[in-house]
């Protein structure tokens, strides 16, 4: 099936964004589960038994953000909001969530200790459809967060024009800390708690940071226990549990769409473009393998554990597959290492986003040497950042229309699902970049037309959707 998706690949093979997930699983079957902390992990990681929530700001001793995630949302939107001229009532039914679920997730672990963890799940605005969105396993989840990621969902959905809502989920707990059946109990406990609120016609939460379909399984596993086989209740399952073909590498896969489509307006070449990932995770790895097969060379990369450089390309594939056999990227042979702030001096053409929010701040933005920056994070740049970059004449496409990839085949999925129905990964694939090439060129037509930034032309465009749902619909008038 690879190689027919290589030769139908059709309109997109103009962009060459062919490689495949079937390749990379037939690539990955000695890799096991050496990512994981597994028996290796610090005893420290099970501490303090209350997990419960934190203040953003005080929790993130890494990021130098300026402001938080929801902080960044709520600019954009309040910006667009603005431009639109949209009545003050009504920018504040859209600016809250419609329901935001806060649970205790209280699990025994292997050191014999009942620990709680908070989790989340905040469903923003449901005009448009089920409401839609991943779940973020991660230390510093907190409340602010799930709900700035809901409401961008909210948007994307709608830029994407895929009949969804916007939520979010997490749960404040380091996968990487856990052992596998540690893991699976957070995830069912999760789920025990949150379920009321969740189904195929409500809510179907997907995979997002610290999750993937393994997690996707159990929680199927879990809503099933209750409310009989449902593959629908969730998206990004395994292939084995009627997940899509295709969704593993459906963000990435979507980034690099939206650079084919961008790359024109600055005369730039795929082939020769040079690349930086910042967060060698899903959407990275899979945003750079397939930027390396349009020719484009990756220059810089980094993950949480460091960063690393070679001006004459790093192997892609070499450090996918160290990554999955457990090593971090200073370890691997092939490059440099480099202190992880370095990597935003890398010249380049394209950077690339794809680890966590406010990762791009008002005192790192002006070190950036590339032309174009492609969002694959969620709200990895503040707005104070984006000035900077303005200023700079770096292009950015936003991740509220760049990382929609994710979202669309997940929409695949649930639509395969609730007709218990299988595409190939050919189909996927193409469906997909017709969606996000559409998207693209409707968001650059109106931001050509009334000169502006990608990013506000987009939360306008996602903004009039909703209102015009929520109008139609009766709710708001
Ligand atoms: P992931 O957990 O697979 O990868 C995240 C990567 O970021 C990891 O390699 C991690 O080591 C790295 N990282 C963490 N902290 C870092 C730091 N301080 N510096 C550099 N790297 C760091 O998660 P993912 O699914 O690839 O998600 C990445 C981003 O993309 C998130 O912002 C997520 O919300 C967004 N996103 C994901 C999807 C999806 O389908 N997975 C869809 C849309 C948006």
């Amino acid at each position: 099936m690879a190689d027919e998706a290589v030769d139908e690949t059709g309109e997109d093979a103009e962009g060459g964004v062919q490689a495949t997930e079937e390749a990379a699983r037939s690539d990955s079957k000695e890799a096991g589960e050496a990512d994981k902390g597994g028996p290796h992990a610090e005893a420290d990681g099970h501490g303090a038994p209350d997990k419960s929530p934190r203040r953003t700001e005080e929790h993130r001793p890494h990021q130098r953000a300026e402001v938080s995630n929801y902080e960044i949302v709520s600019h954009w939107f309040g910006r667009a909001a603005e431009r639109l001229e949209l009545r003050d009532d009504i920018a504040a039914v859209l600016r809250s969530s419609y329901r935001e679920v806060q649970v205790q997730v209280p699990v025994k672990l292997q050191d014999g200790r009942i620990h709680v963890f908070s989790g989340y799940r905040v469903q923003h605005n449901g005009a448009r459809g089920p409401y839609k969105g991943g779940i973020r396993y991660h230390p510093e989840v907190d409340l602010d967060e799930v709900r700035a990621l809901a409401e961008l969902m909210t948007w994307k959905t709608a830029i994407a024009g895929i009949p969804y809502g916007g939520a979010k989920g997490g749960v404040n707990v380091d996968p990487k800390k856990l052992e596998e059946h540690e893991l699976q109990a957070v995830s069912r406990s999760f789920m025990d708690k949150i379920e009321k609120v969740l189904g195929p016609t409500r809510d179907i939460p997907a995979p997002d940071v610290g999750t993937d379909a393994q997690v996707m399984a159990w929680f199927m596993d879990e809503y099933g226990k209750l409310h009989g086989h449902t593959p629908a209740c969730v998206t990004g399952k395994p292939i084995a549990l009627e997940g899509s073909y295709g969704r593993e590498a459906a963000t990435g896969r979507g980034v690099v769409y939206m650079f084919c489509e961008a790359a024109p307006q600055l005369d730039l070449t795929p082939s020769d473009a040079r690349f930086v990932v910042q967060g060698y995770g899903n959407v990275g790895s899979w945003a750079a393998r397939l930027m390396h097969e349009l020719g484009a060379r990756m220059v810089g990369a980094s993950d949480a554990s460091g960063a690393i450089r070679d001006e004459d390309g790093i192997d892609v594939d070499a450090l996918v597959r160290h990554v999955r056999e457990g090593g971090s990227l200073p370890e691997f042979d092939g490059a440099e290492e480099i202190d992880p702030e370095d990597l935003l001096d890398i010249e380049c053409e394209v950077f690339i986003p794809a680890a966590l929010g406010g990762m791009i701040h008002k005192h790192n933005a002006d070190r950036l040497r590339c032309r174009m920056m492609v969002e694959g994070a969620n709200s990895p740049t503040t707005p104070a950042a984006d000035e900077i970059l303005e200023d700079k004449g770096i292009m950015v496409v936003p991740d509220v229309m760049a990382n929609a990839g994710g979202v669309v085949v997940s929409y695949f999925e649930w639509v395969q699902n609730l007709q218990h129905f299988r595409w190939d990964e050919h189909e996927v694939n193409e469906r997909l970049g017709r969606i996000m090439r559409k998207a693209f060129r409707e968001v650059s037509e109106r931001a050509r037309e009334a000169g502006m930034p990608l990013r506000t032309a987009a939360y306008e465009l996602g903004i009039e959707r909703v209102v015009d749902a929520s109008r139609t619909r009766g709710y708001i008038s």
